[in-house]
């Protein structure tokens, strides 16, 4: 074997050392180099001795046999290679390929050629100089990286669910056929387009993104299940169920995201379907018991809460049964149509209609104030109202009627369930005495061995005398001594302890209660009066009087038969009525205001300021008092309007000649502001707190 002589670059410091590094350095590299002559069929002038250990045949073989690698070449890579070296022999180009060489013992290795053409001075081809690299190991390892790769998409092909992933840049770095199926769009199409903007309908945009970040978030979460809308390629909507994992390397950095998806459109309709026939009523479309029942849950745990009332109507048309029966189900359908239609439009923002089925609706009202029984009443009206005037159906007016009951949670019911039944039997109530068309729930007409309802415990404890009387003292300023009392009604009720008025008087004023119960309060102050004047005490005693009260002309003849039998003083007596009552147009009231007055009783407007008085109706009255509305104190000094309301008030009263009292002073600030303005009298809770007439005494007798 001859060493190279020719190429002069490989031979810059003369020929022996030359050779020694040349030789040095390429039989060390771990492949085969090789110099062979460009004339003819290009025998070999030298090749390294790697290729006896590669291939089995010694570098002599390859330079004595010129046909060598022609016949060791793979058969199925021999006509490729050949015409390929054909190629660049004839255009003087460098050969490069990739092919296998099957070695002595028929081991197949695959060679990575290369070989680079050396010229000389005039530049015509002398040799080419090449190297065979080894490169079987890294053929197979990217085969197996191929089959691998092949496998899992094959694997994500069958797969039924969408497999998409996301590359951390939002865009798409694979797809399976599924996900292009259901998006409409080609692997190609999808592949390296931003996720985000392509398929996901702008109204889902943000949200699937802040679920992106927070799975791409250094510290983020490692999966989230997750449902979003994507638009397809022909623009039709789905929606899919995502479960969505972050995709991070070796060193825990997200790469990306991988999301497999399922299509719940239609089974999200179909759910929804369902939910809509389990809820709703067929023939109305109103919602139906069940409906009802879980709003009447929620709308109990919620007025638990917060201290609040619910009202729920149950109504029943009146005689249905006979429309069904001689003009058939289809007007009865029609029927039940309209009036469903009409009730829905009587009733309020919130509240909801519900047709139980057959004749039967009913009407929740959730959050009522108090007891609830104010605007639950005035909520059957409106329902009674609604069917005042007759139906066209089938071409024919019907007149029809219905019967309300009314029951109130926590009044007449514990719970949601007990609030359904007792507004049925309400209903059935109605019916029988169907004079109003509504009926409160009542539990002795409903079952006379259950507890007893609000109304009949009050009764019952007017007979008892558990009705008691505690007193307010009214200070007088700057010198703040007690100078007249109020009269405030409580309730010692053996079960429930002591109550406050705001408890029981709105019940005892619906039930007509609050007659009796007036009467006795007036019996009851004339005759505390009678018991302090035999202790030498006289102070004016206020008594309230509520506006059903006012209604009544015998009213003034009851309190003057008090007055006489404890032979007091009628100028000892404050009545005191709240300013609508007062100003109520042309009403007994007012009559009843002048027939005080000729008695010679005082009278005090209470909570004035709250409504709307007109001055010179108030100018017109016979008042001596105005008592300032304690919403009003409540923002004193804070609020300047407040704060102006009561100098206002206060400047008002004197100018008209009347007394002011400031009610509800809290605090020692609320007091000193009174006495700057100038304001004769107050009370409140900084001053004395209502008490047992017993510990007024004591402090009547101490000043
Ligand atoms: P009202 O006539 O405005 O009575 C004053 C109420 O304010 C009383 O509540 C009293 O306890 C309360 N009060 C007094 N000072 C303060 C204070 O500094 N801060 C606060 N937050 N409240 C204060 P009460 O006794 O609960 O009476 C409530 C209402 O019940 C009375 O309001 C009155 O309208 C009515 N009422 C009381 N007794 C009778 C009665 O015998 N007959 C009638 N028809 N109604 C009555
Ligand atoms: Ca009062
Ligand atoms: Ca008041």
């Amino acid at each position: 074997m001859q060493p190279p002589e020719s190429p002069r670059e490989l031979a810059p410091g003369g020929a022996g050392s030359a050779e020694l590094r040349y030789r040095l350095l390429v039989e060390q590299i771990p492949a085969i180099t090789y110099i062979a002559d460009f004339k003819g069929d290009r025998p070999f002038l030298y090749v390294s001795p790697q290729a006896e250990d590669l291939l089995g045949y010694p570098a002599s073989e390859w330079v004595e046999d010129p046909m060598l690698w022609e016949r060791i070449l793979h058969p199925d890579d021999r006509e490729r290679v050949l015409s390929e070296e054909q190629r660049t022999l004839a255009a003087e180009e460098e050969f490069e390929s990739e092919y296998r060489l099957v070695s002595r013992e028929g081991r197949v290795l695959w060679f990575w050629e290369r070989d680079m053409i050396v010229r000389d001075d005039y530049g015509t081809p002398v040799c080419t100089q090449g190297v065979l690299v080894d490169v079987t190991d890294v053929k197979r390892a990217q085969a197996q990286i191929r089959d691998e790769r092949d496998r899992a998409q094959r694997y994500l092909d069958i797969a039924a669910t969408m497999i998409v992933v996301i590359a951390a840049d939002g865009r798409v770095s694979l797809v399976n056929r599924r996900a292009c199926e259901v998006l409409g769009y080609s692997e190609e199409e999808l592949l390296g387009q931003d996720w985000f903007e392509l398929v996901v309908p702008d109204a889902d945009r943000e949200s699937t993104r802040s679920v992106f970040k927070r799975l791409t978030a250094a510290d983020g979460d490692r999966s989230e299940e997750f449902e979003h809308r994507v638009v397809s390629k022909t623009g039709d909507e789905r929606l899919i169920a995502w479960r969505n994992k972050a995709l991070r390397d070796e060193r825990d950095r997200v790469t990306g995201i991988l999301s497999s998806g399922e299509d719940i459109t239609e089974r999200r309709k179909a759910q929804e379907r369902v939910a809509y026939l389990a809820y709703h009523d067929q023939l109305t479309a109103l919602p139906n018991r069940a409906m009802l029942q879980d709003n009447l849950t929620v709308a109990v745990a919620r007025a638990s809460r917060s201290g609040m009332a619910v009202g729920l109507l149950c109504l029943d048309l009146d005689d249905f049964k006979l429309v069904n029966d001689s003009l058939g189900h289809a007007v009865g359908d029609e029927l039940l149509l309209a009036v469903a239609k009409r009730l829905d439009s009587s009733k309020r923002h919130g509240d909801v209609l519900a047709r139980a089925g057959g004749d039967e609706f009913f009407v929740l009202l959730p959050d009522l104030p108090e007891e609830g029984e104010g605007p639950a009443l005035a909520a059957a009206q409106r329902v009674v109202a609604a069917f005042q005037d007759p139906f066209e159906v089938a071409g024919t007016e019907l007149h029809v009627s219905t019967s309300v009951g009314v029951s109130l949670f926590p009044r007449d019911a514990g719970d949601a369930d007990e609030l359904l039944r007792h507004a049925d039997a309400a209903m059935y109530q109605a019916k029988r005495n169907a004079r109003a068309g509504f009926a409160v729930y009542s539990q002795e007409a409903d079952d006379p061995f259950e507890r007893l309802s609000l109304t009949s415990r009050l009764r019952r404890s007017l007979k008892q005398g558990e009705l008691v009387l505690h007193y307010q003292p009214i200070f007088s300023l700057p010198d703040r001594t007690p100078v007249a009392l109020e009269a405030l009604i409580r309730w010692d009720d053996p079960d429930r302890g002591l109550l406050l008025p705001e408890a029981f008087i709105p019940a005892a004023e619906h039930s007509g209660l609050i007659e009796p119960i007036g009467e006795w309060v007036l019996n009851e102050v004339c005759a505390q009066a009678a018991r302090w004047a035999t202790l030498g005490l006289r102070p004016r005693l206020s008594v309230n009087a509520s506006p059903r009260e006012l209604r009544r002309p015998e009213y003034s003849d009851t309190l003057a038969a008090a007055l006489r039998r404890h032979g007091i003083e009628p100028s000892q007596l404050v009545v005191e009525v709240t300013e609508s009552a007062a100003m109520e147009e042309a009403s007994a009231a007012r009559r009843l205001l002048g027939r005080l007055d000729t008695l010679g009783v005082g009278l005090a407007i209470d909570d004035f300021g709250e409504g709307f008085s007109s001055l010179s109706r108030l100018r017109e009255l016979p008042v001596d008092q105005l008592k300032i509305d304690r919403s009003f104190m409540r923002d004193v000094p804070g609020s300047e309007g407040a704060s102006a309301v009561i100098t206002a008030i206060i400047r008002l009263a004197e100018a008209l000649g009347r007394t002011v009292v400031a009610e509800g002073v809290e605090t020692e600030e609320q007091h000193r502001f009174l006495v700057e303005q100038g304001c004769p009298l107050a009370q409140g809770f900084h001053l004395c707190r209502p008490l047992p007439a017993d510990d007024v005494t004591a402090l009547l007798l101490r000043n």
